[in-house]
């Protein structure tokens, strides 16, 4: 945002804008608190009503004015506040230009919320494994804060619903852990805030369509620590390059963590990647004088489960005796960085791997050699799955046979049965299905959590016909 305002009052009666409510409920959290702070709240989104129904459902009875289908900028007129969703890009945005044109203060649902919230924050940001990282973090710190008096562990941001209307019962000794995308951290510094507790998981290229380059991108990310002072704590993982030379940029205590040298822990979340989210929330019970409460902590990590769509077994096909077939969805995994640490958690060959989706004009170039040399097959989909497939096939690591592109997830999760009920001796030791795609789901699908909750009906579709039905 190009406007400062440190801090906009919300008072009974303020015209109020809310660009971006989105068919999940984006906007919606944030519109409900503003009807009850007795705004005048509009809500604005570029899709139709019909498009919105859910959404627009949740706002019923709270006195919201709706302007869909379009941003038209009259609504702008007497306005005294713009909430923009942080999906929104506000530079390529002509509404968020006339507001800023005409003066409307502008601010985000994370803002106003850090603003008003007395508790201790801790903020997690990266280019993967920021979710995995937060429940991580808030699973432990709810085990270290039990006991009396009793504090509590509050999760929101990027991962969850919005905290605005929890603020009343969220007492000063309790712990916020917010997910903070890039998105969001693009509009933190108009309020020149930063977290006591700031932790970067990674910085690997993501969003480039958005935010440009590589380096404007980390630029964004480093926002986590900008405005940090001597009390705070900023906690980098020691094992990504880029992301350890922050520590020449925090203002406060800077804590490194790493997987390497560290007692590995029993998780029930696999790979490496899942250690090194586990160090982070340890390196967090520490920063917040819980050093203490490591054992409780150490115990409720061994405990996660994991979060949904991400490397989750959803399926397993006997298909004959002695031999199953285990169906991953990892429809989180929306960057080459993502997917290329789902290949690492599986013996080579051991594995179909379905690719592709939403074009974010990401190097597919290494994922496509790592596919080429560690899956039995690979399958492409959606708007990269061709381009994904065609750098494969110029590795001339895999056959051209067992590189198809089938376009949709349907003719794909078909095609993976095919090749593993064909003859080929080559797939007869082929345990696992992964849905991996390294791409955002736009193009075919409304979501990631949509693209993976289709392909675990079709992972337990046994019937091949059936699977052409979705
Ligand atoms: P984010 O919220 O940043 O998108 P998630 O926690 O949802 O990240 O994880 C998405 C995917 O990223 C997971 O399925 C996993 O494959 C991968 N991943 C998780 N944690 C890490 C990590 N620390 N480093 C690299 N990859 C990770």
């Amino acid at each position: 945002m190009t406007q400062k305002h440190p801090f906009i009052t919300v008072s009974p009666q303020m015209r109020v804008v809310v660009m971006g409510l989105g068919r999940f409920g984006g906007g919606v959290g944030v519109s409900r608190w503003l009807c009850q702070q007795g705004c005048r709240v509009v809500v604005t989104d570029m899709e139709p009503a019909d498009k919105l129904a859910d959404s627009v459902a949740q706002l019923a009875g709270t006195g919201c004015e709706f302007a869909l289908g379009g941003h038209d900028t009259a609504i702008l007129q007497h306005a005294e506040m713009l909430v923009v969703n942080p999906a929104v890009d506000k530079a390529k945005s002509d509404f968020v230009q006339a507001a800023i044109r005409q003066g409307v203060p502008i601010t985000t649902e994370i803002n106003l919320f850090v603003q008003r919230c007395t508790a201790k924050i801790v903020g997690i940001t990266g280019s993967v494994g920021k979710s995995t990282t937060t429940a991580m973090i808030c699973q432990a710190l709810t085990a270290c804060l039990a006991g009396s008096p009793p504090r509590r562990c509050w999760m929101g941001g990027n991962i969850g619903h919005s905290l605005l209307a929890d603020l009343p019962n969220i007492a000063s000794e309790d712990i916020v852990v917010l997910e903070l995308s890039s998105f969001m951290l693009e509009d933190t510094p108009a309020i020149g805030w930063s977290p006591h507790v700031a932790v970067v998981t990674n910085v690997v290229p993501n969003h480039l369509d958005r935010h440009g380059t590589l380096a404007n991108y980390a630029a964004i990310k480093k926002n986590i620590l900008r405005f940090q002072t001597r009390a705070d704590v900023a906690i980098l993982n020691g094992e990504d390059a880029a992301v350890s030379e922050w520590q020449s940029h925090a203002s406060g205590r800077t804590m490194v963590y790493r997987v390497c040298g560290s007692e590995k822990l029993h998780l029930l979340v696999p790979g490496d990647h899942n250690q090194s989210n586990a160090q982070a929330a340890l390196a967090v019970v520490k920063a917040l004088g819980l050093s203490n409460k490591l054992p409780a902590a150490i115990a409720a990590l061994q405990t996660f489960a994991g979060l949904p769509h991400r490397l989750q077994l959803v399926h397993t096909d006997a298909v004959r005796p002695g031999h199953s077939i285990y169906w991953y969805n990892d429809s989180k995994a929306t960057t080459p960085a993502a997917t290329l640490t789902a290949l690492q958690a599986f013996p080579e060959k051991s594995f179909i791997c379905i690719v592709g989706g939403y074009d974010k004009h990401l190097d597919l170039g290494e994922l496509a050699a790592v596919l080429a040399k560690r899956a039995a097959g690979v399958l492409g989909i959606g708007a990269t799955g061709q381009k994904i497939i065609d750098l494969s096939a110029q590795t001339g690591l895999l056959p051209q046979n067992r590189l198809v592109y089938t376009q949709t997830l349907a003719a794909a999760v078909q095609q993976a049965r095919l090749w593993l009920h064909s003859p080929d001796p080559f797939f007869a030791d082929v345990k696992n299905v992964v849905l991996s795609p390294a791409c955002a789901s736009y193009d075919q699908f409304p979501n990631y959590e949509k693209r993976g909750d289709i392909f675990t009906t079709l992972a337990k579709q046994r019937d091949l016909s059936d699977a052409e039905k979705i």
